[in-house]
C-alpha cells in the first residue's frame, strides 16, 4: 500500500535504519531532487539515493531544518 510522501527539506537531519560503513546512522539532506543527496554527519562523506528509498529508510527526523514549516502546536 502507498504511503502519502515524507516532506524533506534541506537541512533535515535524519536517523536511517541504514548505517553508513563508518558506523553512523545520521544523514543531513543537502540536496533535493529525484534523488536526494545526503551527507553522513559522521565521516563527512555525501551519498545519492532515490527519495523513495530514502523514505523506507527514515527512522525519524533528529532535527529540521530551517525551511522545515514549523509544527503549529
Ligand atoms: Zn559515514
Amino acid at each position: 500500500m502507498p504511503r502519502p510522501p515524507i516532506p524533506l527539506y534541506l537541512d533535515d537531519v535524519v536517523v536511517l535504519r541504514k548505517t553508513h560503513p563508518c558506523g553512523g546512522d545520521v544523514w543531513r539532506i543537502v540536496r533535493l531532487g529525484a534523488d536526494i543527496g545526503i551527507r553522513c554527519v559522521k565521516c563527512g562523506r555525501r551519498v545519492l539515493i532515490p527519495r523513495s528509498a530514502l523514505e523506507r529508510d527514515i527512522k525519524r527526523f533528529a532535527e529540521r531544518g530551517p525551511l522545515a514549516p514549523t509544527d503549529p502546536t
